[in-house]
Parts: structure tokens; sequence; C-alpha cells
């Protein structure tokens, strides 16, 4: 895909039409037919050349996510901040990641407890991720 989206802070992906820095608060959920917007977490890995942002809806997997990408030897980089996944029928279904400045850093709480969390959460055999009770 290609875009010529000024606020876009990234090239589009396969994955997103656009990938946007929000300033404040992000959008609020929607789930309308046509337009929803769901709140998660989106993970930067970034090399030699290259950034690649997924999103998940829980900080667990995207924890774990980005600390074993970020063991890769081409990965330099990660980023995990709070964010948005907005899908639009727009004619065809637009995807815009919208990226927060509300991040986790390596080494906080937050991210050792989210660490902690994700094994006791994923079932293997499905590798379908659900909050521990
Ligand atoms: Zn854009």
């Amino acid at each position: 895909m290609t875009t010529t989206c000024k606020q876009c802070i990234t090239q589009a992906s396969p994955v997103w039409h656009h990938i946007h820095r929000v300033e404040g608060a992000l959008p609020r959920r929607k789930s309308e037919e046509d337009w929803h917007i769901s709140h998660g977490w989106a993970v930067e890995l970034s090399g030699e050349g290259f950034a690649v942002w997924t999103f998940f809806s829980d900080l667990p997997p995207a924890a774990t996510f980005a600390i074993a990408g970020r063991s890769s030897q081409t990965i330099h980089g990660i980023d995990i901040c709070r964010a948005a996944f907005e899908v639009r029928f727009l004619g065809y279904d637009v995807r815009t990641l919208m990226v927060s400045n509300e991040r986790v850093n390596r080494g906080s709480a937050q991210m050792l407890e989210a660490l902690a969390t994700y094994p006791r959460g994923v079932d293997p055999s499905t590798v379908v991720w659900r909050q521990p009770t």
C-alpha cells in the first residue's frame, strides 16, 4: 500500500493504511457497522532501515512479542505504546493504527508484570491468550 497522508509517521504497510501519532487522548472506542475503534497496545520493532508495527488488545502478549522480537539479531529497537486500532469502511476497510505517547519502558514494574502474566494466560494448543483469573 502507498499513501500520501501527511499525518502518517511511517510508510504504510501491507497491514496498515495509516499509522498516526496521537497527542493526548486516543479516540473513543466505537463499534458501528462500518466503523470500529478498539484500544490496546502497539508494538514497533525496528531494524536497519525498517520498522514494523503491530497491535495487541492486551499488554502481556504485546510485551512478550516485543521482548522476543528484540532477541532477533535484525531488531535493534522496540517501542510499546498505548494505541487504538481503527477499521473504517470507506468502500474498502481502511485500517489505521493510532499510537499514543504513553509507553511501557523496558525494566519497568508494568513491563515485568506483563511478562510474568503472559505465560499464565496462553494456551499453547490454540495459541489463544486470555487474561488469567
Ligand atoms: Zn495517515
